[in-house]
């Protein structure tokens, strides 16, 4: 639609008694970008990262200043496990403390940055494989708004969630993001936020990384560097140090979702690559430029 139409368009949205931002919200929405948007997969640890100035969130603020402005964010949470697939589409979604033992401070945060009823239909429609439920209950949980908050601090993107499915196999968890593809060339930043080792039943306060972790962290860069996916989709064939490095797969499958969405020619890079706690891989993932 040129501008001479749009304009005209808009002088007859009184006849139709259409709401003129959401007419301008759905138009924008459609518009393809000449470039796609940058994905990443981001190792999200310990929950005071949300309030806590350090290494980690040091690069989490760098990368949201340098980043492309999204016009709205997608995250994959390794919190939000639900039977079936849904999105959630409320216009103001609520911060979610889905923790416990932390400071009164960390309660306190606050990430109220609104809701994207249309680009969830938009993730909706190219989920064409699956049925996906419309969640108004849900929020932002921890994995999402916890980044985010120091990433984006405004609090300003429209930012909505999908949720993970239990009885999806890891396979299918990655076919299934693959359709997300065309959100990108929507200005829509999909974050998948987890971690690619996280034990906690084997935490080292303070002490050093455990060996069979730094085995798995350094093992799964060199798969992705390799394009070798298919490995890490099937990551029980992996050995002993990928059991240890993902009990329970909730925060290892956010990472599939990013490697689902790399194309041919993009670049993948590294960043906060370090081992947290002993059994908690940081290491983060950058898909096209940073
Ligand atoms: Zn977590």
């Amino acid at each position: 639609m040129n501008r001479k139409s749009f304009l005209k368009a808009g002088l007859l949205l009184p006849f139709f008694n259409m709401n003129l931002k959401d007419f301008e919200s759905e138009i924008i929405g459609d518009a393809q970008t000449t470039e796609i948007m940058p994905a990443m997969f981001v190792g999200h640890g310990n929950p005071m990262n949300a309030i806590t100035e350090n290494f980690y969130t040091k690069k989490w603020r760098s990368i949201g200043s340098n980043l492309p402005a999204p016009k709205a964010i997608l995250c994959v949470s390794a919190h939000w496990q639900t039977r079936g697939t849904s999105v959630t589409y409320m216009e103001k979604p609520k911060t979610i403390h889905d923790f416990g033992g932390f400071p009164q401070e960390l309660f306190d945060a606050q990430y109220p940055a609104p809701g994207s009823p249309i680009f969830a239909q938009k993730a909706i429609d190219a989920l064409k494989a699956v049925h996906v439920t419309k969640d108004m209950e849900w929020g932002l949980d921890h994995g999402c708004w916890s980044v985010l908050k120091p990433m984006f601090p405004q609090a300003n993107i429209p930012t909505f969630q999908l949720s993970l499915d239990y009885n999806l196999s890891p396979a299918q968890h990655f076919a299934l993001a693959s359709q997300l593809q065309s959100l990108r060339s929507k200005g829509v930043l999909i974050i998948g936020s987890g971690n690619i080792v996280h034990n906690l039943g084997r935490l080292n306060w303070g002490g050093k990384p455990f060996d069979w972790a730094i085995e798995f962290d350094q093992l799964s860069k060199k798969l992705m560097n390799d394009g070798n996916f298919k490995s890490l989709v099937d990551y029980p064939k992996l050995g002993q140090a990928a059991l240890l490095s993902i009990p329970t797969n909730e925060h290892f499958l956010p990472l599939l979702y990013i490697l689902a969405l790399k194309q041919p020619n993009e670049s993948l890079s590294f960043f906060n690559e370090s081992i947290d706690l002993g059994s908690v891989s940081m290491t983060s993932v950058m898909l096209g430029k940073q």
